[in-house]
């Protein structure tokens, strides 16, 4: 789960991490309030989406940059230009987001830009500080070009950050004056303690400045939770922004559905996320491409079922559906019947293979066979894929 910049920077604060000031504001109406509680001439007025790459990003109305740094005088301006626009960066999509929120911080001078983030490493399975003098630009493209400017120092989850730790990033990062090395013992501190607390998968501050005062400041912030673990934190959820989300996951989530919507075309409806991955490799095998990740889990129910569908209709991308079950503990006779009712409450207007493997199979195709839905039967896998992909080819 994401949440906003302003969100993020909210939580850095509680961990003693510095931020510059600011307020966020959802209408229009409140712009002026947000700004009037900011100091300075010189303000930064900044969309919030759950999107990197807001400050070189573009409006669809053609306004150019999701975050300006300007007088004070001309901020409102600006803002009623971004809000309620679709702001399209390089994360985005064409499609881009629209901004709901907008957020006025107070300007920082820079120095410097550094990169710091913490998220967890599949390989070693800890935790792992990733730091680079090559801040304020896509980390990706640092460790594409000059990987030897990227710091990663791994944390073991029973000692914790370690004074020596953040000895290595600092020193990695060029830093030696007392003052800046005691700010940023305290940032790194700071920044596992609330990774490590909030369940986090990924903290990032893109960039992390100095200030030509001497000052250490996070000015951006990206926050993603492990879901799996969202129950141990409520006040983690209640900053969950349905909107920046994909409407057809959201209604899969409360249905207690496993969806992640693609681009391809071939939509899955699978029990069990191995099979669910297989299923979509052989669908690319033969030259399909799977319009979604969906499985419907071990003990689904015929209105799971029918949610299912209707959630893989509501893609218009959609040109073909394949079912592919292996009734271990669901009968496959539950899935017929909910294919059944589905077909009922909303018109299939595509191909549908129907692969039925396991508990009750026999029962199963018999249903589906007696309620006359048009629909190809599969023996197999590769028989289901293969037929799924020609149906689809040969219909458009
Ligand atoms: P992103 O483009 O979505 O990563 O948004 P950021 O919050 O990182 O802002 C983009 C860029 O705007 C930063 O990398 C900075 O170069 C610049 N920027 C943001 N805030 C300030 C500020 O307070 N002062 C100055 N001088 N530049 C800023
Ligand atoms: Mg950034």
């Amino acid at each position: 789960m994401n949440i906003h910049e302003y969100q993020a920077k909210e939580l850095f604060s509680k961990y003693g991490i510095a931020v510059p000031a600011g307020k966020a504001a959802q209408s229009a109406d409140d712009f002026e309030s947000a700004l009037n509680s900011i100091n300075g001439d010189v303000v930064v007025v900044k969309s919030q989406i759950h999107a990197g790459g807001r400050g070189k990003g573009t409006f669809t109305s053609g306004f150019k940059g999701g975050v300006k740094v300007l007088p004070r005088t001309e901020a409102i301006e600006v803002a009623g230009k971004m809000l309620g626009n679709t702001l399209v960066t390089h994360q985005t999509g064409p499609e881009g987001r629209e901004v709901k929120t907008v957020y006025f911080t107070e300007a920082s001078d820079i120095q410097k830009e550094y990169y710091l983030a913490i998220l967890l490493d599949r390989a070693s399975s800890r935790p792992v500080i990733i730091a680079s003098t090559e801040g304020g630009v896509d980390i990706e493209t640092v460790a594409e070009e000059s990987p030897e400017k990227i710091i990663r120092v791994i944390i073991d989850p029973a000692t914790g950050i370690m004074p020596f730790h953040k000895r290595l990033i600092a020193f990695g990062l060029g830093f030696s004056d007392k003052n800046q090395l005691k700010q940023l013992d305290k940032l790194l501190s700071g920044l596992y303690k609330m990774f490590w607390e909030t369940d986090a998968s990924m903290v990032e501050i893109n960039p992390l400045i100095t200030t030509p005062a001497g000052d250490i400041l996070a000015l951006d912030a990206k926050v993603n939770f492990d879901s799996n673990a969202l129950f141990r934190h409520p006040e983690i959820v209640a900053l969950r922004d349905l909107g920046e989300e994909d409407p057809k996951e959201v209604k899969a989530s409360d249905t207690g559905l496993s969806y992640i919507a693609l681009d391809g075309n071939i939509a899955c409806l699978v029990n069990g996320a191995g099979l669910a991955m297989a299923t979509m490799d052989i669908i690319k095998h033969f030259g399909g491409n799977p319009a979604n990740f969906l499985d419907v889990g071990g003990g689904a129910n015929a209105d799971q079922v029918t949610e299912a569908f209707k959630i893989i209709l509501s893609d218009p991308n959609v040109k073909g559906i394949l079912v592919n079950i292996f009734g271990g503990i669901m009968s496959c006779k539950t899935i017929a019947d909910g294919i059944i009712e589905a077909a009922k409450n909303v018109e299939i207007n595509v191909p549908l293979v129907v692969r039925l493997e396991g508990n009750s199979v026999a029962e199963g195709k018999q249903a589906l066979s007696d309620s006359g839905l048009a629909l190809t039967p599969a023996d197999s896998l590769s028989d289901a894929a293969q037929k799924i992909v020609k149906l689809v080819a040969e219909a458009n």
